[in-house]
């Protein structure tokens, strides 16, 4: 399932899939507007659904 952030500048959607949310969210701070590229915060919920991806991956037993 694609999540769907809003551009805080144009208010341009940008789907953003599993793969960037798993691999790219819980390091990166920004996420830039394919529209008007300009870097709009990651909300904190999504950096921490980003880590909850990550550990279901490694299956850690914590
Ligand atoms: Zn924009």
């Amino acid at each position: 399932m694609d999540y769907l952030m809003f551009c805080d500048h144009c208010g341009m959607p940008k789907p953003i899939g599993e793969y960037i949310m798993r691999e790219y969210f819980w390091i990166a701070s920004h996420v830039y507007c394919n529209n008007c590229n300009k870097p709009n915060k990651i909300p904190e919920h999504l950096q921490q659904l980003s880590l909850q991806m990550r550990k279901g991956c490694k299956g850690t037993n914590e």
